[in-house]
């Protein structure tokens, strides 16, 4: 009987702590936006993890901070990622990001000691195939440089 009770107590604590939470967020300003009439500003993604782009180099745009170490493929869970390292120097001349394996965990951005990789704000992104979503990152880097150039 008093267990009954106690069950019972427990139970309308867990049910009033639920409607106080869905009552706070009823009452607090919408999250979210009516896509497609409205979308997310800029300024408002600043912590969105979107699909991994290489960070532009200074002075050139072009160029990728990274010196293939190696250090983000070995952190990678998901085994996403394939740098290769050029014939001269340091400079990737391969750098591919699986997107369909990431579970965007950013071990990865956290590995690296140059900061030559973050996410990106690609929020409508969208593929036709897994293919697609195989994304080679220099190649993207070199042909937004070109762009903005
Ligand atoms: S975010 Fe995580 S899963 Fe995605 S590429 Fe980086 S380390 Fe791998
Ligand atoms: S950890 Fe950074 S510098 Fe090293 S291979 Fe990855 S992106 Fe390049």
């Amino acid at each position: 009987m008093l267990k009954a009770i106690i069950d019972n107590i427990k139970g309308l604590y867990s049910l009033l702590v639920g409607l106080s939470i869905t009552g706070r967020f009823l009452l607090s300003p919408r999250q979210t936006v009516h896509y497609p009439r409205k979308v997310i500003e800029p300024e408002n993604m600043a912590s969105y993890r979107g699909p991994l782009e290489l960070v532009p180099g200074d002075p050139d745009p072009a160029q990728s901070r990274c010196i293939s170490c190696q250090m983000c493929v070995r952190a990678c869970p998901g085994h996403c990622l394939t740098v290769t390292k050029g014939a001269s120097g340091k400079s990737p001349e391969v750098w591919l990001y699986d997107f369909t394996l990431c579970c965007l965990c950013a071990a990865c951005v956290e590995s690296c000691p140059t900061g030559a990789i973050r996410f990106s704000h690609k929020v409508y992104l969208v593929a036709d195939s897994r293919e697609a979503l195989h994304l080679d990152l220099l190649g993207q880097l070199k042909s937004s440089a070109k762009q903005t150039s």
